[in-house]
């Protein structure tokens, strides 16, 4: 279980802080870590900082882009020091740490963390299912990124400790779909309401955000999104005609 859920570092510039972020990880059971575009490699001061955890360091995938870093998991969790302009579903701590353990029997999923500065941009808290939110101090609530690492993998392991104490576990869980079919969904919806004229690629406006916001409210099952891929296609077959 605890193998299938990665920790994702968006654009570190402190690499002590991935260095920390990986031993908060490992005390927690956690290896899967994940840097998108990381501003400076693990170096030797990360590896101080990491002490018996330089093993995840060394096993971390570094990516380009989140999408990559992301793409093969069914569960998306975005975390911020601060609610944003357009309000997404969010998750308590402990809700955050039982859906993730919960869905790790089906897929990868994925917590994400932002920059040091400025947290994550609205595009990628946008590709995640929902946001999470450590009910710090309201007056002064972020976090060091590794301690909110810790955080949040203390809560996943919490969960952890308690699946394995239920023996006679029962949830049917969703077959959910993967991030690269839920992309590509939201693509052809694009492609689909230019056709019809719905959206002006000059003035494209919230649409597509508010869309997404809403489908990912509705987390469509993998059935589903094969069925708006269907209607999608007949939409642009008859805006053809
Ligand atoms: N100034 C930034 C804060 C960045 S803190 C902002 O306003 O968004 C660096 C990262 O630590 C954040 O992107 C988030 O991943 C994590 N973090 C810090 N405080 C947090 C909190 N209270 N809840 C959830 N994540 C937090």
């Amino acid at each position: 279980m605890l193998d299938s859920v990665r920790i994702v570092l968006v654009n570190t510039s402190d690499c002590r802080n991935i260095g920390s972020a990986a031993r908060a990880m490992k005390t927690m059971g956690l290896t899967q870590l994940y840097l998108v575009d990381p501003i400076e490699l693990p170096n030797g001061q990360a590896q101080a900082l990491a002490a018996g955890a330089t093993d995840v360091l060394a096993n971390a995938n570094v990516v380009n882009t989140l999408e990559e870093a992301v793409s093969d998991c069914g569960l998306v969790v975005g975390t911020s020091a601060r609610s944003r302009t357009l309000p997404w579903p969010m998750l308590e701590p402990r809700a955050c740490g039982e859906k993730m353990i919960a869905e790790t029997e089906n897929y990868p999923v994925a917590l994400v963390f932002g920059r040091e500065s400025s947290g994550l941009t609205n595009e990628e808290l946008q590709l995640c299912h929902f946001h999470v939110q450590i009910p710090a101090n309201p007056e002064y609530s972020s976090l060091n990124l590794a301690m909110a690492v810790q955080t949040l993998s203390y809560e996943v392991r919490m969960a952890y400790l308690a699946k394995q104490n239920e023996q006679y576990e029962t949830n049917d869980i969703e077959d959910y779909p993967v991030v690269d079919e839920t992309e590509r969904m939201f693509e052809h919806f694009e492609k689909a309401l230019k056709a019809t004229g719905f959206i002006v690629p000059s003035h494209p406006g919230l649409v597509m955000t508010k869309l997404r916001r809403f489908i990912n409210r509705a987390r469509p099952d993998s059935k589903e999104v094969k069925m708006w891929r269907g209607i999608l296609s007949s939409v642009e077959k008859s805006a053809k005609k």
